[in-house]
This record gives C-alpha cells, structure tokens and sequence, in this order.
C-alpha cells in the first residue's frame, strides 16, 4: 500500500546500506515510490548519493565505511537523527571475492575475515544499534523490519566463493535467529537472489548462459525485480524468519 505522509499517514523511515548502485539503488528508489522517506547509504560515493537525495522525494545520505565499527555507530545515529525515527533497516551492502570452489588454497583467511566481516558482523551490528528505534516503530501500529539480502548461494551448494557463499548461509541463518529474539516487535526476514544483472556481473557470461537456459524464467533478474520483492516483504506485517529465494527457479532445475 503506498504511503501518503502529506495525506496524513505516519511517516516510515527504512535506512537502506549501499544503496548509490546496484540492487540497494534499485531498493531506495522502489520505497521511495512507496511513500518512504530513504536513508541512503554508500562507502564511497558521495557525490552519487547526494544526486540520488535531490531525486528522491523524501531522502537523506550518509557515507560509512561498514569495515569500522565506529562508522556503523554514527550511520545508525545520522539516520535517526535525520528524521527523528527508523522503522525499517535493508542490510544490502556486501561483498564478494571470485574464488573456484576447488581452490583452496586461495581462500585464504583473509579473505574469509573480510567476508565475514561486511556480510555477516556488520548486518547483525547495525540491527543491534538500530534494534531500540525499531523497537519503537511497533508504538505507531506496524512492527519495525529487517530485511537481509543475502544470496541463492546462502542456500544451495554454489556461488561465487565458499567463503562467499558461508558467509551468505550465516547471513540466513542470523535471519531466522533474530526473527525469533526480535518479535513481535521487529520482524526480520531474507531475499536471497541468484544472478542480478548489475555491473558487477556484467562480465559472469557463464553465470548468465546458465540462467538464460535453465532457469524457468529464462533470465537472470533485474535489480527492480528484487527490490519488489524487498517492497513485498516490507509490507507484509506478519511475516517473519523468511529466506526468499529469488533465483527465478532455477533450484528447481
Ligand atoms: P554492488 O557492488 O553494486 O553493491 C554492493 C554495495 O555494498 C555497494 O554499494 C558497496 O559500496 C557496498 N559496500 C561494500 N563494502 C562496503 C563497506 N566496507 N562499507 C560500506 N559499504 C560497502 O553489488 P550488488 O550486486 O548490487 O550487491 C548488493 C547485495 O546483493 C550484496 O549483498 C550482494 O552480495 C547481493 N547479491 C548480489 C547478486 C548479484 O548477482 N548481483 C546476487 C546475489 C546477492
């Protein structure tokens, strides 16, 4: 249902990380037709997410680096202070390491540690500093919400890297954790996609032939195909501890 603040309903703030490119784009821009004010969020571009805030109707930007912990802490406290409340946080920003799963020995662990570090600690950081401005969106009649992106290869033996792909698995399993310590207040759920054409994909020709002809719905997905459905589970009060698979069906195959 779309939200109409000027109208007279409550205002609904969602804090979406990475959201200058790629998929967190593509989310602040479906919520903000939705009616929600938007924080944005990037570790470097600044000038993106200041262009993106003269375009969006309601929307504010703030830059952090997720790696330090003090960056997490003032990201939280810049959004709230922008607008007095936080009601629904999108963990989108991640990142990815292309390793062949029989290589080892280049999964070294520094490489599990910075996976581990922006796509497992830092989600769950941020929902431990934002988790009392939740709290308190449940006071306006709607509870607070997270919604995790994570990846297909969470799910099934597959993606880019194992230490990618654990980290995924720990990101969905950190789901249906806090989907159960966090109710009913705060609902917490997951969208797991398979390939997005973003620019980081661009070149994954293997990746994009697979989809092309195995999947069921012959395409990989486009960044708006998973911000609806980010859209859909934000909206849909009493759903929780989901992991939703939007990989076109292509396990089915
Ligand atoms: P992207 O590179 O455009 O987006 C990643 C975002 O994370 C960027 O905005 C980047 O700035 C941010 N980020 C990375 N490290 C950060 C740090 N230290 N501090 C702050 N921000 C940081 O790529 P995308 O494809 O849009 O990915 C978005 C999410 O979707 C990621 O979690 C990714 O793992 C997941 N995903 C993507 C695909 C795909 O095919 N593109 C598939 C499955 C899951």
């Amino acid at each position: 249902m779309k939200l109409n603040p000027a109208m007279g309903d409550a205002l609904r703030v969602v804090l979406v990380t990475g959201s200058t490119s790629g998929i967190g784009a593509a989310i602040a821009r479906t919520l903000s037709r939705e009616g929600y004010a938007v924080v944005l969020h990037s570790r470097n571009s600044a000038h993106t997410g200041r262009a993106m805030v003269a375009e969006l109707k309601r929307a504010s930007y703030v830059q952090a680096d997720l790696s330090i912990e003090a960056d997490r802490v003032r990201l939280i406290n810049e959004a709230i202070a922008a607008w007095g409340q936080l009601d629904v946080l999108v963990n989108n920003a991640g990142i990815s390491r292309v390793i062949p799963h029989s290589d080892l020995a280049s999964a070294s662990s520094t490489v599990w540690h910075e996976l581990n570090e922006i796509n497992v600690v830092a989600p769950f950081h941020l929902v431990t500093l934002a988790e009392s401005a939740l709290r308190d969106a449940a006071r306006s009649g709607r509870p607070g919400c997270v919604v995790n992106i994570s990846s297909h290869a969470g799910v099934r033996p597959k993606g880019a890297s194992i230490p990618y792909a654990v980290s995924k698995a720990a990101l969905n399993h950190m789901t249906r954790l806090l989907a159960v310590s966090l109710g009913p207040e705060i609902r917490v759920n997951a969208v797991a996609p398979g390939l997005v054409d973003t620019p980081l994909t661009a070149e994954w020709t293997e990746a994009q032939a697979l989809w092309r002809t195995r999947a069921p719905m012959r395409r990989a997905a486009s960044p708006d195909d998973i911000a609806k459905a980010v859209a859909m589970l934000v909206e849909s009060d009493y759903l929780t501890g989901e992991i939703l698979l939007m990989d076109g069906g292509l396990n089915l195959t």
